[in-house]
């Protein structure tokens, strides 16, 4: 009898054990889940152009106009991030900051194609699912980079241009303007300028010309939950043909993202950046060949591109919130923020 209620203690003894641990590991699942949801770094990148920059061709108001543009945008994605805003709302917020300003080729202050249009290119990507939305070629869309995100969400395709894309914006109710809100008379003399010079020497496009900047917008954003998203818009080069699409609305080309790897926008001579699927090596040299991102973006804007004759460069960051503005032009308006009023913004190439 004795032996028996020995055996009964022991065994209680055992269930008591084996219940506490089974509570412990729950609450130690909930502890990693905890800190696994502790906010992480915010960053975000832009860029609004490459090309010929230089400061002996600048007036002083026209720097200070573009830092303090520059700023406005980043101070702008910033607030949203730190608000528990996701990546994808920073980039689109900021972007549009850009697209309405005429100093820079997206939006308003689209530059010209060869017969007179402004034509629209954007894409956007989430870098936590790999969904993208892009539009091409659009006239009457006012936030070409909003139109890219609703393809995006609210359709089952991942590029849609021109007429088709207009009617599917206006459809979910975004804002349509008449196609005159996009001219800016200083694109328009570039177009002139350009014309001349065609006819004179056959330049066909104005990167080899010695006033030509690109200024095309990007972002790249990394929110609290360590999503990454990037987008682009522009108007895409002076003097494209009708019809010609950039690389800006080119997953891969002018816009990347994943969250293991990093996001990028791009910004330059757009059929090589197409060719070399400039943005997608970024990501995959860090993934297949685990260099980091500088590393990375280094090798294909500084080496790649460059032995090819492709004039431009990229915006990047990693999810730890590193970040890389590599470029071969003269200058590259660009900036990032890391900590709230502190946007930190460059435009030439001895800038740091
Ligand atoms: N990449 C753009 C394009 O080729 C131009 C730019 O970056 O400004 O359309």
């Amino acid at each position: 009898m004795k032996l028996i209620r020995l055996l009964i203690i022991i065994f209680s003894f055992y269930i008591m054990a084996c219940h506490s641990n089974s509570q412990e590991k729950p609450d130690a699942e909930q502890k990693t889940t905890a800190e696994a949801k502790e906010p992480g770094p915010i960053t975000l990148v832009i860029h609004g152009g490459a090309g010929t920059i230089k400061k002996e061709n600048m007036t002083p108001e026209r720097e200070l106009a573009y830092r303090e543009k520059l700023q406005q945008a980043l101070n702008t994605g910033y607030a949203v991030l730190e608000n528990g805003g996701t990546s994808l709302d920073a980039v689109t917020e900021t972007i549009q900051i850009l697209e309405e300003s005429p100093l820079f080729n997206a939006g308003r202050g689209a530059v010209f194609t060869s017969d007179g249009k402004n034509e629209l290119d954007a894409s956007i990507m989430n870098g936590a699912t790999g969904e993208a939305g892009a539009v091409a070629g659009v006239t009457t869309l006012k936030s070409p980079i909003l139109a890219a995100r609703t393809v995006m969400e609210k359709s089952p395709h991942v590029m849609m241009a021109r007429e088709g894309a207009e009617a599917f914006a206006k459809e979910q109710g975004l804002e349509i303007v008449d196609p005159s809100y996009f001219y800016d008379e200083n694109r328009h003399n570039q177009l002139q300028k350009l014309k001349e010079n065609q006819e004179k020497d056959g330049t066909a496009y104005l990167d080899h010309h010695p006033d030509y900047k690109f200024g095309t917008v990007g972002c790249v954003a990394l929110d609290a939950q360590g999503n990454i998203a990037a987008g682009t818009s522009t108007g895409g080069m002076t003097n494209k043909k009708w019809g010609r699409i950039g690389d800006s609305p080119v997953i891969g080309a002018g816009t990347y993202a994943d969250n293991n790897t990093c996001g990028v926008s791009s910004t330059g001579h757009g059929e090589y950046f197409i060719r070399y699927v400039v943005a997608y090596d970024i990501a995959a040299l860090m993934k297949y060949k685990g260099l980091s991102l500088e590393e990375a973006a280094k090798e294909v804007v500084m080496q790649k591109l460059v032995e090819k004759g492709g004039t431009g460069g990229v915006v990047a960051l990693d999810r730890q919130g590193n970040v890389a503005m590599p470029f071969n032009t003269a200058g590259m308006f660009r900036g990032y923020i890391k900590e709230k009023d502190k946007p930190m913004v460059f435009i030439y190439k001895d800038e740091n």
